[in-house]
């Protein structure tokens, strides 16, 4: 990244204006040219300072010799059978993030990395083989959602109209990028906050960063196991955060008022799907409030984790509704194009340096 030109997408929409007033001001430049700045970045979604074509000539200059764009470029893009769309994305200094958009009859949904890998090494999950590169900066999230919006408008495939942070990394590993890059999605593109999920394998403050915002962005959990010891054996992050803070977190969470917490449980063949621990996760889900969407696993070749029976799964689906718990099988989409968390970055890893391909993302 270029750290000399600060980097308006990384700019919280506040910062922008104060930050883009002053430059016009030095300039002797009328205060409408940060309206007219914001406009193009924010409605128009323009990639580049050039395009400002209201802008006088040598204002486009003067603004591109202060400022950057950062836009991200397309390394790859995979078109899946049922739409859902990858993109692989190389950063201005070449490290490969990827986001996903997921079309349904009433939704286009984004989910987008907030880290380039992941430090937190959960068993079954692609990117956590893959190791930490670095964090992402705000700029680089709203990048994904930027180009997204703009691949899909330009489809006709309708405006991006949910964003779900569940691609690479954790990302309340990264807050420093992550909640002011909900800002700038929230109040500068205008994406509804009860449109975005910040999904976390658990990291207890984040979760309370997150709920004493006023906005209502929403919450999910990597849960994959009620019973700690075997949570351990999935995500390391166990350890650090227990189980029992995690859920003490999740309640202030709730408190905080009107948010919906989703726990995400990837269904595995033999590791955590034995019905025992249906009652367990019903009682935390209840104790939360929280929504259950059940995920078959995902298998690859390098992996010999099978995802749940059929059979087990509807029983799973079955004993959560017999307990009151609301519940949803989500089967994984794009599996033709390696849509699920990590995989197509993982999979460019193994063609650059030979290596091992590593397992699925939740
Ligand atoms: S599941 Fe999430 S937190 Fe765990 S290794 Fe993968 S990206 Fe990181």
């Amino acid at each position: 990244m270029e750290a000399t030109r600060p980097d308006l997408l990384s700019l919280v929409p506040s910062d922008l204006d104060v930050t883009l007033a002053a430059h016009f001001d030095a300039r002797g430049e009328p205060r409408y040219r940060v309206a007219q700045v914001r406009r193009w970045l924010y409605e128009k979604g323009a990639r580049d300072v050039a395009e400002m074509s209201n802008l006088p000539l040598v204002e486009r200059a003067a603004l591109a010799d202060a400022f950057r764009v950062d836009e991200a470029s397309v390394a790859r893009v995979s078109v899946s059978g049922d739409g859902t769309t990858k993109h692989l994305w190389r950063l201005s200094d070449g490290e490969m993030v990827e986001s996903v958009l997921i079309p349904t009859p009433r939704r286009l949904t984004l989910c987008v990395s907030s880290q380039a890998g992941c430090a937190v090494g959960c068993t079954f999950c692609a990117t956590g083989w893959g190791g930490f590169r670095r964090q992402l900066s705000a700029g680089e999230i709203v990048a994904q959602y930027r180009a997204s919006a703009r691949f899909a408008r330009e489809r006709d495939l309708g405006g991006v109209s949910n964003i779900v942070f569940m691609g690479m990394g954790e990302p309340f590993a990264n807050r420093k990028a992550l909640f002011p890059a909900l800002e700038i999605l929230n109040t500068g593109y205008r994406v509804g906050a009860r449109r975005i999920t910040v999904s976390t394998v658990g990291v207890v403050p984040g979760i309370l960063e997150l709920a004493r915002m006023p906005q209502q962005f929403r919450l999910a959990l990597s849960l994959h196991s009620p019973d700690p010891a075997l949570r351990l054996e999935l995500i390391p992050l166990e350890k650090r955060y227990p189980l029992p803070e995690v859920m003490e977190a999740l309640a202030a969470f709730n408190r905080a008022g009107g948010k919906r917490i989703t726990f995400e449980y990837t269904l595995i063949r033999g590791v955590n799907d034995d019905p025992a621990l249906i009652a367990p996760l019903a009682g935390l889900a209840s104790q939360v409030d929280a929504f259950v969407n059940l995920i078959p696993f995902n298998p690859i070749a390098a992996q010999d984790w099978k995802p749940s029976r059929p059979e087990r799964i509807r029983e799973f689906e079955a004993g959560l509704a017999l307990r009151g718990v609301a519940t949803a099988v989500r089967e994984p989409r794009g599996r033709d194009i390696d849509a699920a968390c990590g995989q197509l970055r993982a999979h460019e890893l193994v063609q650059v340096a030979g290596t091992r391909a590593p397992a699925e993302g939740p």
